[in-house]
C-alpha cells in the first residue's frame, strides 16, 4: 500500500527541487521506485528504504499542471503538482523579518536562525519552512522575536520562509556548506595508541592501497562489521607481519566511512619508502571498482590532507624515490604499485580505485 505523507502544497517553480515523501509495505524495501511524468515519460527513482519509507526528489523544467506517478512493485499513486514559470512575488511582510543570517552554516552542524516578529502576541506560533515544502520548526514569538535551532543533512542553497499566515511571511536564501570531513577516531576500534617509538613523519605524498582483505564488505555494512575489519587488519599487520601497528594511516570502507589507523604523524609501513601517508580502500579491487561513497570520501580526505601538508598540486609529476624503480616521475597522490613491485591497489594506473579522477577532483578543491 503506497502512501504519500508529504508533497508540495503550493505551486512549485520551474527548476525548483521538491520532494515527495511516503511509505509502502516494508516488503518493498530495496525495490526501485518508478516515476512516470504526465503519463508519458518513465524514469526510475531511488530505492525504497529498509522500513518501507521512500523519498523522491524531482525538478520540473516546464510549467503547467503536471502529474507525477510514483510506482513501487505493482502499485502506483498519482501526485498532481502545479508548476509555475516564475516565483510568485514574495509578499514581504513588514511584520516578520530575518535577523542577519549566521555565517558558515554547514551540513550536519546545528545552528540557530533568528528573526523579528513585530506586533505579534507573546507565544504566537510561526512556521519555518524550507524549499516551500519542508517544515523545519514552529518557533513561538517571545518579546517580538523568534528563533529556531536547525540542522541540514545536505549542502546547497535553501529557500527559507518564516510564516505567520498566508499574507504574512518573509523569505531568504541560506547557503549550506558541505559537511566537514568526518573521520572515525582510532579509539573506536582499539584502546592502544600507535607506539610512541615509531619514527615521526612529515608527509610528502599520499600512497593509495587496497587492503586485499576478502570478501569486500557491502556498502551497507554496519559500523560493528567495520570495526571488526579494523581489528582483523591490526591482527594481520601486527600479529602476522610483526609491524608496530596497521601499516596505513587511514582505511576507507565501502560505506564511505573513514577510519583512523596509524597516527598520521607517525611513519607508516605501506610502501617501503614510507615518506608519505598511506590510505587504503578496504576490500579487493583487482577487478571490482570502489564504491561511489569510497570515491567521495577519498576526495574529501585527500583534499584535507593535501591542504594540511602543503601538497598544492596532486596531479603534477615530481621526482619520487621508489623501492623497485629508482627515482620516478610520479604525482603526489600515487599508487602502491608505482613504487613497489606489487598489484596493489588492484589495477594498472589505479583504474579500479579511480585514482586519476581522485587526483583531478582534489586539485579542483585545493
Ligand atoms: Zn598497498
Amino acid at each position: 500500500m503506497i502512501k504519500v505523507l508529504q508533497a508540495p502544497i503550493d505551486p512549485v517553480v520551474v527548476r525548483q527541487k521538491f520532494s515527495i515523501v511516503g511509505t509502502t509495505s516494508p516488503e518493498n524495501a530495496g525495490k526501485a521506485i518508478g516515476l512516470t511524468i504526465d503519463d508519458q515519460i518513465k524514469t526510475s527513482g531511488p530505492v525504497v528504504g529498509a522500513d518501507g519509507a521512500w523519498r523522491v526528489e524531482f525538478v520540473f523544467l516546464q510549467p503547467g499542471n503536471r502529474q507525477l506517478e510514483v510506482a513501487i512493485a505493482n502499485e502506483s499513486v498519482d501526485v498532481p503538482i502545479e508548476v509555475v514559470a516564475e516565483a510568485v512575488k514574495p509578499i514581504i511582510s513588514p511584520r516578520l523579518r530575518f535577523a542577519p543570517l549566521p555565517q558558515n552554516v554547514r551540513a550536519e552542524e546545528a545552528f540557530i536562525l533568528r528573526g523579528f516578529a513585530d506586533s505579534y502576541q507573546e507565544g504566537d506560533q510561526l512556521i519555518l519552512r524550507a524549499d516551500k515544502t519542508i517544515e523545519l520548526a514552529r518557533p513561538r514569538v517571545q518579546a517580538g522575536q523568534w528563533q529556531a535551532s536547525l540542522l541540514f543533512h545536505g549542502s546547497g542553497k535553501r529557500l527559507i520562509e518564516i510564516i505567520g499566515s498566508d499574507q504574512d511571511r518573509a523569505q531568504t536564501t541560506l547557503e549550506v556548506q558541505p559537511a566537514a570531513l568526518q573521520v572515525l577516531p582510532r579509539s573506536i576500534w582499539t584502546s592502544k595508541p600507535t607506539p610512541s617509538d615509531v619514527a615521526n613523519l612529515q608527509p610528502r605524498r599520499i600512497t593509495m592501497h587496497h587492503t586485499f582483505v576478502s570478501p569486500t564488505l557491502a556498502p551497507s555494512a554496519n559500523q560493528s562489521q567495520e570495526i571488526q575489519r579494523m581489528r582483523q587488519l591490526w591482527q594481520s599487520h601486527v600479529g602476522g607481519n610483526g609491524w608496530s601497528d596497521i601499516g596505513y594511516h587511514y582505511v576507507i570502507m565501502p560505506s564511505g566511512r573513514i577510519y583512523e589507523a596509524r597516527f598520521e604523524r607517525k611513519r607508516g609501513a605501506h610502501d617501503v619508502i614510507n615518506d608519505g601517508l598511506g590510505i587504503a580502500f578496504d576490500g579487493v579491487y583487482t577487478s571490482a571498482t570502489i564504491s561511489p561513497a569510497q570515491f567521495q570520501s577519498a576526495v574529501a580526505l585527500c583534499t584535507t590532507l593535501c591542504k594540511r601538508y602543503g601538497i598544492d598540486d596532486p596531479v603534477k609529476l615530481v621526482p619520487t624515490p621508489t623501492n623497485a624503480f629508482g627515482i620516478r616521475q610520479l604525482p603526489r597522490i600515487c599508487a602502491h604499485r608505482d613504487r613497489v613491485q606489487t598489484e596493489c591497489p588492484g589495477s594498472g594506473g589505479g583504474r579500479t580505485i579511480r585514482l586519476e579522477e581522485i587526483r583531478q577532483a582534489v586539485r579542483q578543491r585545493l
